[in-house]
């Protein structure tokens, strides 16, 4: 039944009002809010009830060349504060991170959807990549050798690379910038952030928070809101030095192939599809909660999500595996990210919640088995798909190589370890992989062979601390140098090699 006109065009005025008294974000370039000369407008909805949170502009190549500059022109000055005084200024990004965790995960959660407490972890992991940052003076250090040939010695300076970007996508909103940021102005660099236009108000939060930071001079930090044109025009600006890149595994070699051409540094985390092996002496009640908050946590929308659980063993165990999650996915927590309990939040929206439930569709119509179907729960926002358990019935489909990025686990059946490693390692994707498993044997082959950047023993998020280096394997990851870590110190430094004669 249609709607009388004069009712739809009040909906629709009521409607603009309400755009138009929401926030528009605001580019920071320089120390300064700067309006975008954007002409298009994205909206930034809740997931969880349909709101509209704000609206993002998608900048364009002038906002980018602005930024550029402006970052460009506060480097060397940046470059030339001692390495103490650049560390007491990380950790003052630390302190005002630490007091607004809680302001900074509800922001997260209602951008794109995440439980809260997912998000907590999420900021937390941000507030460690800080804090490792702030090790910098340690971490700068290079290398000498006395003595190569007669009077002469050797030694080894790591310098900032001069200004780089980050470009990062929706599903850790706060956590990856913060992989990025705090290392790359610790080494010394000035930096500009493109985050992901679905939910950018996390980062803007964070950039705001800087904004207070005495320490941390303007143009250091700068941010540029925007979609595909801001990316392109940050890969072909020739003040920009260096890219890090989070996103999907074609938009990864995108950003490879464009940023290189141009000259710069590129590493490009992409997207991936993980396995989760099931050995026959796994602990389930261990294992298959580990498993749901793998699959389902975040609505499968982590890169190290396990969405393919790999199960080895008898006919009898291979039953007991499959009813088990069966029934664990049936009775998870699912609902808005704001409830405590909730394991399964909604999609970051609609759209990608459709996109998934095609995805499911057409395995079904290739023969999968449904075992646990998701598709008919949704919420007021059209975002939220049910935990979905499917039994794959071939190997090279859709459902077990490509990434679906959303609440969806495959079940794949075989005979022993040997089998599990094959399956696992025809992935085009390595990103993670994980085996649960009492066997220290069946454990010392897997993390020797499973093709992977990222492994886990009875864990289903093997999420490295900030200490360590994270990223994939194959096409999970363009470039070299990881993030985090002592290779996040590389990727943000060149080397200069000093060789003297007294
Ligand atoms: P995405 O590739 O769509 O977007 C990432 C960024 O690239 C955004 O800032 C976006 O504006 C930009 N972008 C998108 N398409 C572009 C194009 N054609 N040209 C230029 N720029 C473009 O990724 P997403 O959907 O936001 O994020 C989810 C993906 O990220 C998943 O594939 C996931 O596995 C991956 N991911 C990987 C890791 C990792 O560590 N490997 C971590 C988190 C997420």
């Amino acid at each position: 039944m249609g709607m009388e006109p004069e009712v739809l065009e009040r909906a629709a005025s009521s409607k603009q009002r309400a755009a138009s008294e929401v926030e528009v974000l605001s580019n920071y370039i320089g120390g300064e809010w700067i309006e975008s000369s954007a002409i298009d407008l994205l909206d930034d909805i809740n997931p969880a009830n349909g709101e509209l949170l704000a609206r993002v502009p998608l900048s364009t190549a002038s906002d980018v060349d602005a930024a550029a500059r402006a970052a460009r022109a506060a480097q060397p000055g940046w470059a030339a504060v001692p390495v103490a005084k650049r560390a007491r200024a990380v950790f003052a990004l630390r302190e005002a991170l630490w007091a607004h965790r809680e302001e900074l995960a509800r922001l997260v959660t209602e951008d794109m959807g995440k439980a809260l407490d997912d998000a907590r972890g999420e900021v937390g992991r941000g507030i460690e990549s800080t804090e490792v940052a702030c090790g910098i003076p340690t971490l700068l250090k290079g290398e000498n050798l006395e003595g190569v040939a007669a009077g002469m010695d050797v030694e080894m300076w790591r310098q900032p690379v001069g200004v780089v970007a980050a470009i990062t996508p929706f599903n850790f909103p706060a956590m990856i910038p913060l992989w990025f940021l705090p290392f790359a102005i610790a080494c010394g660099n000035a930096f500009l952030l493109k985050p992901s236009e679905r939910d950018p108000r996390t980062s803007q939060r964070i950039v705001e928070l800087i904004d207070e930071i005495d320490e941390i001079p303007a143009g250091v930090v700068n941010l540029v809101h925007g979609g595909r044109e801001a990316v392109n025009a940050l890969l072909d600006h020739p003040e920009i030095d260096a890219i890090s890149f989070v996103g999907q595994a074609s938009t990864a070699l995108h950003v490879m192939e464009r940023g290189t051409r141009s000259g710069k540094r590129v590493q490009a985390l992409g997207g991936a599809k993980n396995s989760m092996v099931v050995m026959d002496d796994a602990d389930l009640d261990q294992a298959v909660p580990a498993m749901m908050a793998s699959a389902f946590g975040n609505a499968g929308q982590r890169c190290l999500a396990g969405s393919v659980a790999v199960i080895v063993g008898d006919a009898s165990r291979r039953e007991r595996v499959r009813s088990a999650l069966a029934e664990a996915a049936r009775i998870l927590p699912t609902g808005a990210g704001t409830d405590e309990d909730v394991v399964c939040p909604p999609m970051v929206g609609a759209d990608a919640r459709d996109r998934v439930a095609e995805a499911v569709d057409r395995a079904v119509k290739e023969g999968a088995e449904m075992v646990v179907d998701g598709r008919d729960r949704t919420n007021e926002a059209g975002a939220l798909m049910g935990p979905t358990i499917l039994a794959a019935s071939e190997r090279e489909s859709e459902l077990l190589r490509e990434e679906l990025f959303g609440p969806v686990l495959a079940l794949v059946e075989v005979d022993d370890l040997g089998e599990a490693l094959e399956f696992v390692n025809g992935s085009r994707y390595g990103n993670a992989s994980a085996i649960f498993t009492t066997s220290g044997a069946a454990v010392r082959r897997y993390r020797a062979e499973a093709e992977a950047g990222m492994i886990g023993v009875n864990v289903g998020v093997p999420a490295p601390v900030a200490w360590f280096p994270f990223a994939g394997w194959k096409d999970s990851m363009v470039g070299d140098l990881h993030a985090n870590g002592t290779d996040a110190v590389e990727f943000y430094t060149r080397k200069k090699v000093l060789t003297t004669r007294w």
